[in-house]
């Protein structure tokens, strides 16, 4: 299958042709022809699918050959979660645009807003937004929706969990009734297809993110130990894989203490999370996209939009609340068609978030070797907390250490290196680890 097969014009093939893909991705082979026959579609496909390329390329297509000049009008009207996913979709407005003679807008809140405004003042045959930003140049009437011709939700399970609900509802009223809609989500949960409902005429469903596939492509492997211990088996973990990491922590403050920890033991880290500034999240991720920084500590809202090609290692050091969020965090890695690993760290407080996972995905983690690093690993199995109670540092009630009986005293392992680093466990278990 070629992206010219799909009914692409020249002028976007010559742009395709410059990123170097020479395969439309299952998403991009479903979706481009049923969008540039003008239907309604709602597609399931996550990120990392291509789904990006799949919606922008028809809409570029069925734009092109007209330009708005009308002030404060849009032709297409993107809605997106976060600033970081925003920016991306723009980015691809560019790179397959390129040759067209569109204008398109990016609008997000935490910035300024009157630069915002100038850019819809001209008139935009695009406007990629975030639904409370857009809302807001709505109401100081910096926009009116009466030429948008098409819609599209782009991660709309995310929309729903991030409490745009309200808000979207709000922008589909004031749409004209006549247009396009596309939308796009993780997954089809009844929640999204009563979002949909109301929004899309008659959709083509395609469903392209069967969950295994993604997890299929992602070697996945997990380690029993205890949260004061996590950060120390990071810090091995990322010794021992020096590539660019992905490390999921649950909470902002957790992020932050996580990313200081690691920076202390000489392996470079940023945080990005909902309370840094706009400029720091960009300063962030340029870091790491130019590997500046090794190691991205990202909370899973902040890690919407990051799109990093050859993402090789992504580790959970929290496990999600949400098991669907496991997916959506592992998908960072395996991008399409690449392999990747993702490892997780899990406690015993974390048995049940591991179960809703292995529910999800309809297999176990493996457990990794433990072996590969200098000090024991907490029990795999849930512990029974009585008479016994061990408290949440890895020691029970006499001090005695978690740790099983033939780790206990012996940190190295094989490797001089590792035994070098098991002083350092030693010496360390008393810190106070960066947990959530
Ligand atoms: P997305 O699902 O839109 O976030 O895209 C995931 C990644 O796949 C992005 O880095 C895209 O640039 C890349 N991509 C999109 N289409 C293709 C394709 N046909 N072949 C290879 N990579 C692609």
């Amino acid at each position: 299958m070629t992206f010219k097969a799909l009914g692409l014009y020249d002028s976007l093939l010559r742009a395709v042709e410059k990123t170097g893909y020479t395969e439309p991705t299952l998403i991009q082979q479903k979706a481009i022809p049923v969008i540039l026959e003008g239907k309604d579609v709602m597609a399931a496909a996550q990120t990392g699918t291509g789904k990006t390329a799949a919606f922008t390329l028809p809409m570029l297509q069925l734009l092109s050959g007209r330009t708005n000049t009308k002030r404060n009008s849009m032709r297409a009207l993107i809605l997106t979660p976060t600033r970081e996913l925003a920016a991306q979709i723009q980015e691809s407005i560019i790179t397959y645009g390129s040759n067209e003679k569109l204008r398109y807008g990016l609008v997000f809140g935490g910035v300024n807003i009157n630069p915002q405004k100038r850019v819809l003042m001209k008139g935009l045959d695009i406007l990629v937004a975030t639904p409370g930003r857009l809302l807001d140049l709505y109401q100081q009437k910096c926009i009116n929706f009466y030429d948008v011709e098409m819609l599209i939700l782009d991660e709309a399970d995310r929309m729903l969990d991030m409490g745009f609900i309200h808000d979207i509802k709000k922008i589909i009223a004031l749409l004209p009734k006549q247009r396009q809609n596309l939308m796009f989500s993780a997954t089809f949960s009844d929640d999204i297809r009563r979002l949909a409902k109301p929004i899309c005429n008659n959709p083509v469903e395609i469903d392209v993110a069967p969950r295994n596939s993604t997890v299929d492509a992602i070697s996945q492997k997990l380690y029993h130990v205890e949260k004061p211990d996590k950060a120390d088996l990071l810090c091995e973990i990322l010794q021992s894989n020096p590539g660019q990491t992905l490390v999921f922590s649950r909470t902002k403050h957790g992020a932050n203490n996580l990313a200081k920890r690691l920076n202390r033991d000489n392996i470079n880290s940023a945080a990005i999370h909902g309370n840094k500034s706009q400029a720091q999240r960009t300063k962030a991720l340029d870091n790491f996209k130019t590997a500046k920084v090794q190691v991205l500590v990202a909370t899973d809202i902040a890690a919407r939009g990051i799109d990093i090609d050859q993402l090789a290692t992504v580790v959970n050091f929290d496990l999600p609340h949400v098991p669907e969020d496991y997916v959506h965090r592992i998908g960072r890695t395996g991008r399409a068609g690449a392999t990747g690993v993702a490892i997780s760290l899990v406690s015993s407080e974390e048995h049940k978030q591991l179960r809703d996972i292995e529910r999800l995905i309809k297999r176990p983690v493996p457990a990794g070797d433990s072996d590969e690093f200098t000090f024991a690993l907490a029990e795999p199995l849930p512990s029974k907390r009585s008479p016994n109670k061990q408290n949440t540092r890895g020691h029970n009630k006499s001090g005695e250490s978690r740790r099983p009986a033939h780790r206990r005293g012996k940190p190295s392992v094989s490797t001089g290196k590792k035994a070098a680093s098991g002083n350092k466990w030693n010496s360390s278990r008393s810190r106070s680890a960066a947990s959530a």
